[in-house]
């Protein structure tokens, strides 16, 4: 239980942010200027989930007593479900778990060869870029994504933003669009419960290409153990968060909020969606213990 209050100007503290990113995935933040970003910004608890790895765990660790920051360690893995790809939130989250493990770096192997076929469909439609400059964006055992991609052309000088590739060329609709080796979202909410960790849906309703993500798959992941849905996040409307909540008090889930946060890789800031600290104590209590929350 960490202490709660408001601070000078009445907000809820200590305040709680439990989704970004740092250049061990896609932000653009090594996960030490992403753990001093969030000290700067008023984050008293933050989550690294990273897509599919947990390389940037020691680095946040080793900040966060540094900045006096919090750190829940985690992970957000993307899962292949129809056409679509549903991302899970995992807390806590025991990285020796060896089938994690191995479904981690299935995923991001399945990544490389992914980016490579797309920046070849691209070439030869005449975007200029070889996989290369992409490969040059990718930091050391970071997992590669299609921001990348979009770095690349940044680099290059082709466009000023990922923004702009997404809307051009990088979108799941896109003619250059390829997918990669995912698990299926019931399958990765046991994987994460197996390794003592905490699963909860990122962004649920976010649009993807096959519509929204059903009821019934909610429903299916909550019998494997799924704990919440991430129902404050910049790209839900209150529409999308009036749905989660309904769903949520159904079939007993928690609700949290978060930044996504990916440094100048997209404009989500910092704590602009927060969890309540019940919500976070709910989480780290039905975690295994493996892996602690580190405190400062
Ligand atoms: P991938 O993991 O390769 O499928 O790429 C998906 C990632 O691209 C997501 O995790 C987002 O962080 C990022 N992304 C999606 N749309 C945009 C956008 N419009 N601008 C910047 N980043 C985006
Ligand atoms: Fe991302
Ligand atoms: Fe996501
Ligand atoms: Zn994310």
């Amino acid at each position: 239980m960490t202490p709660t209050g408001t601070d000078s100007a009445g907000h809820p503290r200590p305040v709680i942010d439990l989704h970004a990113h740092s250049a061990v995935s896609d932000g653009t933040e090594t996960p030490t200027e992403l753990v001093a970003a969030a000290a700067t910004a008023g984050v008293d608890v933050l989550a690294i989930t990273d897509h599919d790895t947990v390389g940037g765990w020691a680095e946040a660790a080793d900040a966060a007593r540094v900045h006096g920051v919090t750190l829940v360690r985690g992970i957000e893995i993307s899962c292949a479900w129809r056409h679509s790809s549903i991302h899970l939130l995992g807390y806590l989250p025991d990285a020796d778990d060896r089938p994690l493990r191995d479904e981690l770096a299935r995923a991001r192997d399945s990544r490389s060869t992914r980016l490579e076929r797309m920046v070849a469909l691209m070439a030869a439609d005449g975007i200029p870029l070889g996989y290369d400059e992409v490969l040059a964006q990718v930091g050391p055992g970071a997992t590669p994504g299609r921001p990348h991609i979009a770095d690349a052309l940044i680099a290059n000088g082709t466009i000023r933003h990922r923004d702009e590739a997404f809307r051009s060329w990088l979108g799941d609709d896109s003619p250059y669009y390829v997918g990669h080796y995912a698990p299926d979202p019931v399958r990765a909410v046991e994987l994460v419960r197996a390794a003592g960790g905490v699963p909860v849906i990122a962004h649920p309703f976010t649009r993807t290409r096959s519509g929204d993500l059903d009821d019934a798959l909610v429903a299916r992941m909550r019998e494997a153990g799924l704990v919440g849905l991430e129902a404050h996040h910049r790209d839900h409307g209150p529409e999308e968060v009036a749905r989660a909540t309904a769903l949520a008090d159904r079939l007993g889930l928690l609700l949290t909020g978060s930044s996504d946060y990916h440094g100048e890789g997209k404009r989500n800031r910092l704590a602009e969606n927060t969890t309540s600290l019940e919500v976070l104590d709910a989480i780290e209590a039905a975690s295994s213990g493996a892996t602690e929350v580190v405190r400062p």
